[in-house]
């Protein structure tokens, strides 16, 4: 029983919280950041003991699923130790511990966050073409993340593949994608490209809305709406045929904000309330000299900070970025 719940301004209870471990990761996706990216000195990134005060922080509060990302989570050093520690929560008010990872490590780690009590995770897959997948990666290779994705399922763990949907690039492999999940029994979840951050193309050019992704889909099997939220910007639909669950993440064509239950922490311990607004809260600082009671109090200014949505638009004539930060910053 928790006595003090998260709840905000507009009576939304958080019960989920995304904590970034790293911005640095080993691809450079075309969509998220640009090839030159400046990584964060190290000494402004939070300590693996930090990031486990704050996770337990929320976890104290009545948050029961933690998210950690990045940046890739998996190129953090110690990120195995922070599982095994934050796996002490699962069943102790943590319902689920889990991950986003781009899949290029996760061979040589399925096996530990399979014993740690990670049950579910999730992997980005744009496209299942080797050299279209450097293409949009940039420095990615498919091969060992199919056999981290292999790996991972062998240890037992669920697979949710992510899908950014980009026009012109890997439109034409929505559908062998569904296949390839269908078959192998993964989830899979379309994305919609966010303004997130500024990057060398335009990204109205890569804009697909999942509008028409969803028609696209819908003209080669019957898809059938779904009751299931998880309180973010997801629709789950299921495909007759195969039963298998499709999720649609569509900040731009539609609006989850009323039913928002998350915050997203960075590596350096800013608390963003919203992913696509600036409203935060420094909470490195204020644990490093007040420690977890400060930390405590903080969560509840969080909660009267948190506003009631995003405001994302794509078009030609918003800026290129709604927000400064990139996604591997918040952590997606
Ligand atoms: N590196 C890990 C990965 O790629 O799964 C975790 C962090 S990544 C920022 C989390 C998710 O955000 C990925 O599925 C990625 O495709 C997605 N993403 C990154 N930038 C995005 C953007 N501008 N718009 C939409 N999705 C984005
Ligand atoms: Fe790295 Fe993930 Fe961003 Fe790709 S989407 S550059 S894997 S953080």
């Amino acid at each position: 029983m928790v006595t003090r719940p998260l709840i905000d301004g507009f009576g939304r209870r958080i019960s989920y919280v995304r904590l970034s471990v790293t911005d640095r990761c080993d691809f450079r996706c075309t969509y998220c950041m640009p090839m030159d990216m400046e990584f964060l000195p190290r000494r402004d990134v939070l300590t693996l003991e930090e990031l486990d005060a704050v996770a337990s922080a929320f976890i104290a509060r009545g948050v029961t699923r933690l998210r950690l990302t990045g940046g890739e989570p998996l190129v953090r050093k110690g990120f195995i130790e922070l599982v095994n520690s934050l796996s002490r929560h699962i069943g102790n008010g943590l319902e689920e511990l889990t991950l986003t990872t781009n899949g290029s490590q996760l061979a040589r780690f399925a096996e530990p966050l399979a014993k740690a009590g990670v049950r579910r995770i999730n992997v980005s897959l744009d496209s299942l073409d080797r050299e279209r997948f450097r293409r949009i990666t940039r420095r990615g290779d498919l091969v060992p993340v199919l056999e981290g994705i292999a790996a991972a399922r062998e240890a037992g763990i669920a697979i949710k593949i992510n899908m950014v949907a980009l026009k012109g690039l890997n439109e034409d492999e929505i559908l062998p994608m569904i296949a390839w999940c269908g078959e192998l029994g993964h989830d899979l979840t379309f994305i919609e490209t966010m303004p997130l951050g500024l990057i060398e193309e335009d990204r109205t050019d890569r804009y697909l809305p999942l509008t028409e992704v969803r028609a696209r889909i819908a003209a080669h099997y019957s898809l059938s709406p779904t009751a299931e939220r998880t309180g973010g910007p997801a629709r789950y639909e299921r495909v007759t045929e195969t039963g298998q669950k499709l999720g649609f993440i569509t900040p731009l064509t539609h609006n989850f904000c009323e039913s928002c239950n998350r915050v997203r922490v960075t590596a350096t311990g800013t608390l963003f309330m919203c992913l696509g607004q600036e409203d935060r809260l420094e909470l490195r600082d204020l644990l490093r000299e007040g420690g977890p009671e400060a930390l405590d109090a903080a969560l509840d200014t969080a909660m009267r900070l948190k506003p009631r949505g995003h405001d994302f638009v794509i078009d030609r004539t918003a800026p290129a970025a709604a927000v400064g930060r990139h996604m591997s910053m918040t952590g997606g």
